[in-house]
């Protein structure tokens, strides 16, 4: 065996750089960190081609004196951490003094930085490692950093390095998620000289949010409320599960304002869905965790991207509630304006039975059936949280489908009651309608759809802004089946419907849908068709009388679609109390 050496520190750097410099989007990554630790109030990130040719990244933060610059490239030198106490405590997003070294040993490799106080600034050169230069530099107050030619002196790792586009949207995947871990702090993103972010500083999390995600996704945000855990707080937003994917890339998780990834996290998501999503998908979710810096061990991943909790599932389950109450107020919000009455005395918003059949039509006397929301969606929802629905996601329910419940009648004409194998089920006939009708549309564009035209076509009064919206999605509702014209003069004519739908009153079903075309703000554009697929089949819902006969049809034509367990929006279809549950709540454990 040869003799054992230590590597020369340039050689140790690369090693190292082999950890935490993967590729561009890695040192952006860093050196973001970096200007964050140092209290920049702005970010300036460049990139060209892809960050193999050059990354410069200028921040207003403290900068550092000369004798600190020069200490700054060395191996093991950081300002963050002093004894290894400290290392149960860590607030910076930096710690192990190794990411400018390594980064400048296999790069050219530029620092201009002044303290605000000084007179002039330094100018440190580097190249594969070696100082090439030091001087005295006249500059803004603040740190920039420059990489030019990265992995020069490694054309192995070079090799390795993906389409310049590609290594691009990685760059900007990880610039994305440390303006969402950082809202107050402004960021700018040039790519190849053009403009490709430029995000203000907000003070809301919401904000930054609302301006990563364009309108349409943003209006769809469901938030979750902060949740107090022991030694931990959680809050953030969510998008319903229709939204959800295979992967987990539109899952942001940021602890104490690190982007991290971490498994448990990832669990609670899924399962305050409550079985909501399909096996396989997970949530579409931003969580800014805060917890007390001791309950974690964040050194534990050279690029400091997992951590290591020591109450993990503590936070899974708070995760985990914290979800399912976010939607459960979601979707008390979902019942329609029609059937909610806002106490003005408790400023309680209550969800009503709609009208028996039998009742008189008038709406006086539909508000004197207001009865209070089941209490589990009730103002306390965290109190009660013990009664929250299970997940009805397992397997073998699924393969039964609907034989897999005993019927046992309807509630108030709303839900319907039913027996599983371990305990009660409540059914949503309702939703149930609404992803059966929601999948039949899907299917549209490619099977075709039939279309019932109508005998005397039935006429509209809109205005002006209305018919353009319409007229702006005419091929897409001719695609669903619903075929409607402008017949001028601010008035729309609905020639035809889909067949399958009967519809009670397909006028009101129009002006419902028009109205939530408005309302969702996107007018001025044409929805993505599944989008607009999602907005019949909700009115479709809303318009069905709900009778034991048609209910049980939908419990089995349920069981025929892909997503038998929520409807188009997310909210669930089916939820169970298990006899376990029961038993507990009656006393029996
Ligand atoms: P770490 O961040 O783990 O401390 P780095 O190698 O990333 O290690 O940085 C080394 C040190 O250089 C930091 O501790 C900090 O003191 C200083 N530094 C790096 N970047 C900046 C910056 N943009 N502004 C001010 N100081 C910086
Ligand atoms: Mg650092």
């Amino acid at each position: 065996m040869p003799r054992i050496h230590v590597l020369p520190e340039i050689l140790a750097s690369q090693v190292a750089a082999g950890e935490v410099v993967e590729r561009p989007s890695s040192v952006v990554k860093e050196l973001m960190e970096n200007s964050l630790d140092a209290g920049a109030r702005e970010i300036l990130i460049e990139i060209e081609r892809g960050g193999t040719a050059l990354i410069r990244i200028t921040d207003d933060g403290c900068g550092m004196e000369r004798d600190d610059a020069l200490l700054s490239l060395e191996r093991h030198a950081t300002s963050k951490l002093r004894s290894s106490s400290d290392l149960n405590n860590i607030l910076t997003l930096g710690f192990r003094g190794e990411a400018l070294p390594s980064i400048a040993s296999v790069s050219r490799f530029r620092l201009i930085t002044r303290e605000r106080e000084s007179l002039d600034g330094t100018e440190i050169q580097v190249s594969g490692g070696k100082i090439m230069d030091v001087r005295a530099a006249g500059c803004a107050p603040g740190t920039m950093i420059e990489i030019k030619q990265l992995f020069y002196n490694i054309p192995a790792r070079r090799k390795f390095l993906k389409a310049d586009s590609t290594e691009a949207s990685h760059v900007e995947h990880e610039i994305r998620l440390h303006a969402l871990a950082a809202p107050t702090v402004r960021f700018r993103y040039r790519r190849d000289g053009s403009e490709v972010l430029e995000l203000p500083a907000v003070s809301r999390k919401n904000d930054r949010l609302r301006h990563l995600l364009g309108v349409e996704s943003a209006g769809e945000l469901i938030e979750i409320p902060q949740h107090h855990g022991n030694g931990f707080s959680v809050e953030g937003f969510l998008l319903p599960a229709s939204h959800a994917r295979k992967g987990r890339k539109h899952q942001c998780v940021f602890l104490n304002g690190r982007p991290i990834e971490d498994i448990a996290i990832a669990r609670g998501l899924n399962e305050g869905f409550r079985g909501g999503l399909m096996e396989g998908l997970h949530p579409a979710a931003w969580l800014w965790i805060d917890m007390e810096a001791n309950l974690v061990d964040v050194n534990v991943h050279p690029a400091k991207r997992e951590v290591r909790f020591h109450r993990s599932h503590e936070l899974r389950e708070g995760i985990s509630s914290a979800v399912a109450l976010a939607l459960l107020k979601q979707q008390r919000r979902a019942v329609p304006q029609s059937q909610q009455s806002i106490s003005a005395a408790t400023g309680e918003v209550r969800s009503m039975v709609p009208r028996p059949i039998e009742a008189p039509s008038s709406p006086n006397i539909a508000m004197a059936h207001d009865l209070p929301i089941p209490h589990w969606t009730s103002h306390e929802v965290q109190e009660q949280m013990p009664l929250a629905p299970e997940p009805l996601e397992s397997k073998p329910k699924a393969t039964q489908g609907a034989a897999a419940f005993r019927w046992i009648g309807l509630l108030h004409q709303r839900f319907a009651i039913l027996e599983s194998h371990d305990g009660l089920v409540l059914f949503d006939p309702r939703a149930a309608r609404e992803r059966i009708v929601y999948e039949q549309l899907l299917q549209a564009p490619q099977r075709g759809i039939a279309s019932q035209g109508l005998l005397v076509p039935l006429l509209i009064e809109l205005d002006p802004r209305e018919v353009d919206a319409v007229m702006r999605n005419q091929d897409r509702f001719t695609t669903a089946g619903l075929e409607l014209g402008d017949f001028g003069g601010g008035t729309l004519q609905i020639r035809s419907l889909p067949a399958f739908l009967h519809l009670t009153d397909p006028r009101e079903f129009v002006h419902d849908v028009i109205d939530d075309l408005i309302a969702g703000g996107t007018a001025g554009s044409a929805l993505a068709y599944d989008k607009l697929a999602r907005l019949l089949a909700k009115r479709a819902g809303l318009q069905e009388i709900i009778t034991d006969a048609s209910a049980q049809k939908w419990l089995e034509e349920l069981f025929t679609c892909d997503l038998p367990y929520c409807a188009a929006d997310g909210r669930p279809t089916l939820t169970e109390f298990s006899l376990r549950e029961l038993d507990r709540r009656f006393g029996y454990r």
